[in-house]
């Protein structure tokens, strides 16, 4: 039973508790407060990933492994990845890229790249819009299909690892992950790299809050390509200094707890 499913079971109880034991307009504001409380909680369980609140996610490793994943979302871009696949082979590290169908389709030659040098290809839907989440699960379903048949024609392999857009998850997300047989992927450590115009504030968020099994959410299209890579060096010099060692998805999943 998801959270979502006890907290819509619990709100029900009590606002049927309400209705028959409260009257007048004092028992519709109590009513209607009830609703709103509902309401707030339901909109907190689709922003926060992490919290597991309508489907399982992978959002953070074993927290025993000092381990943690790279992942960048979006790609790939024409200008920023082949700048970063090229700062990654320097560095060393291999990183899980969850991609946008359209753009694998556009960039065929970035994903064999990816997956030549040793990278993750992951899933991110074929569209990414605005209200990819909430299309019905069997829409959400063919986007994700879409894509997944996009990488494996170039790579061979079928992407078992899918992030919603946004991370943004709901009823929705968890049947279209059970249909296309995908594990759900989030994050506990955010860039927040989409505005930044120096890499200050991301470096700082990034190194102040990577633990064990992190999971570090950046993306490679639609940021700042100096800053991307002034990000990458920065992080994984203090994360190595500190004795972490950089995985790709599936290996930060295969190490996680049962
Ligand atoms: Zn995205």
């Amino acid at each position: 039973m998801t959270k979502f499913t006890v907290v819509t079971i619990v709100f029900l109880l009590i606002l049927a508790f309400v209705m028959v034991f409260s009257t007048g307009a004092p028992g519709l504001v109590l009513a209607a407060s009830i609703c709103l409380a509902y309401l707030i909680v339901l909109g907190i369980g689709v922003s926060f990933i992490k919290l597991n609140f309508f489907t399982k996610a992978f959002s953070r490793g074993n927290p025993s492994e000092k381990t943690v994943a790279l992942t960048y979302d979006d790609g790939p871009d024409p200008e920023n990845t082949p700048r970063l696949l090229d700062e990654l082979s320097k560095l060393q590290v291999k990183a899980s890229f969850f991609c946008i169908g359209e753009n694998v389709e556009k960039h065929a030659g970035l994903i064999t790249q990816m997956a030549d040098e040793g990278h993750l290809v992951c899933n991110h839907t074929y569209r990414h819009g605005r209200w990819t989440n909430f299309l019905t699960p069997g829409k959400l379903a063919a986007e994700i299909s879409r894509t997944a048949e996009s990488i494996e024609k170039i790579t061979g392999e079928r992407p078992a690892f899918y992030r919603p857009p946004m991370g943004l998850t709901n009823p929705r997300t968890a049947k279209a992950a059970k249909t296309t047989g995908s594990a759900v992927v989030g994050w506990d450590v955010r860039g927040l790299d989409r505005k930044a115009t120096s890499p200050g504030k991301t470096i700082k968020r990034i190194t102040g809050k990577a633990r064990n099994g992190s999971i570090i959410a950046l993306h490679d299209s639609g940021v700042d390509g100096k800053v991307m890579i002034a990000v990458l060096r920065e992080i994984v010099d203090n994360l190595r200094k500190r004795g972490f060692t950089f995985v790709r998805i599936d290996e930060l999943y295969s190490q996680r707890e049962a």
